[in-house]
């Protein structure tokens, strides 16, 4: 059977019911409570680049574009600014992440010591495979190193990123274990897994002693193999997460959000997620989906850190003046958070406005 055709045939079994899914949230939830406050906070992840040395993932926009030049290398100081104004909002910065092999790696170190001195404490790096030699070299300027792993079906997983076998993602995070370094991974559902590879995944987190997992769902890019192939259900989301909180009452679990999906927010956290990403703060600050969110961590008795509909005051010069960098970064710094301040200002006045 042709790879796409097993997809489509596995997809059409991801179906959960309510007999099935509600005796798993109420355990799924009482382990969380066991484990971990009622908090909820919003990770942001920084991107560094649009583009990609690989570039063939077949799920992945850039595996749809013409090689891009180093143009496509985010400007640092935006990265920094982009970090400050999500410490002074209470957002949580989780790592760096973008295409894979573009920059050298003593550019990647650089940005790792700067993030650190603009948010007071280190971050994570997530994009992979690296060899053994390299993850000793980032060791020292992370928390820890992670990437996404497809699928943990060998073939599946090779066919739909040729570029990044799995062999190589396994190895990575052998040399992780080694090192003792906090591992993440990111699972996206809808990409032909079944439902029984739950338990192969939760194997694997256990062998590799995986301390995050990140939940998306499949999003369908125009021109790829997966076009038209449908996201799955949130019932079947939350039964992924359900069955990770279970087995593994301590893993962290992230769930990302996109705009149609945040009114499942609570039936993510009820089955055990610890946080939520990918929420387009700069777009919905303020916004209807900013209120839902709010909402939806409510109805789940969970209180939801940060700010999402009003900005606070923000001295952003003194910020800034603060950091120890150096005054020419400083003044390019300054001058990005600012504009990204002014961005949620305006988000905040539109919906006033609509209000
Ligand atoms: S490595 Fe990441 S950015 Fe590059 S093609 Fe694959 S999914 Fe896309």
């Amino acid at each position: 059977m042709e790879f796409i055709e097993q997809i489509r045939e596995n997809n059409k079994h991801h179906d959960i019911s309510s007999v099935e899914l509600t005796p798993l949230l109420e355990e799924a939830n009482k382990t969380y409570q066991e484990q971990f406050d009622d908090t909820v906070f919003f990770e942001r992840s920084l991107f560094i680049n649009w583009t990609c040395g690989i570039a063939d993932c077949k799920y992945c926009y850039l595996s749809t574009q013409p090689k891009q030049a180093k143009h496509a290398i985010r400007h640092p100081a935006s990265i920094y600014a982009e970090a400050l104004i999500c410490k002074l909002m209470g957002w949580k910065v989780g790592y760096i992440t973008g295409g894979l092999r573009v920059e050298e790696h003593s550019y990647i170190i650089n940005l790792l010591d700067t993030l650190h001195v603009v948010l007071g404490e280190q971050i994570m790096m997530n994009f992979g495979p690296y060899t053994k030699s390299e993850v000793s070299l980032f060791k020292p300027h992370v928390t820890g190193m992670g990437s996404a792993i497809e699928s943990f079906d060998e073939e599946l997983h090779n066919y739909i990123c040729p570029s990044k076998p799995l062999k190589a993602l396994k190895n990575f995070l052998g040399h992780l274990q080694e090192q003792g370094m906090k591992k993440l991974i990111t699972i996206i559902l809808g990409m032909g897994e079944k439902k029984e590879d739950v338990q192969e995944v939760i194997a694997q987190i256990k062998n590799y002693d995986i301390n995050i997992v990140q939940l998306c769902f499949l999003k369908p890019q125009e021109h790829t193999v997966f076009d038209d192939v449908p996201s799955p259900d949130p019932n079947y989301m939350a039964w992924w997460i359900a069955q990770l909180r279970i087995a593994i009452p301590t893993l962290h679990i992230k769930v990302a959000l996109v705009r149609e999906r945040i009114s499942d927010t609570s039936l993510y956290l009820q089955a055990g997620a610890n946080n939520v990403t990918r929420f387009m703060v700069f777009k919905d600050f303020a916004s209807e989906y900013a209120a839902e969110l709010e909402e939806e961590c409510k109805k789940a008795h969970r209180r939801l850190q940060g700010h999402f509909s009003e900005v606070p005051p923000i001295d952003i010069d003194k910020e800034v003046n603060q950091l120890a960098l150096e005054e020419n970064l400083k003044e390019q710094i300054r001058s990005k958070a600012k504009q990204y301040y002014e961005r949620l200002l305006r988000c905040q006045r539109e919906h006033e406005a609509e209000d």
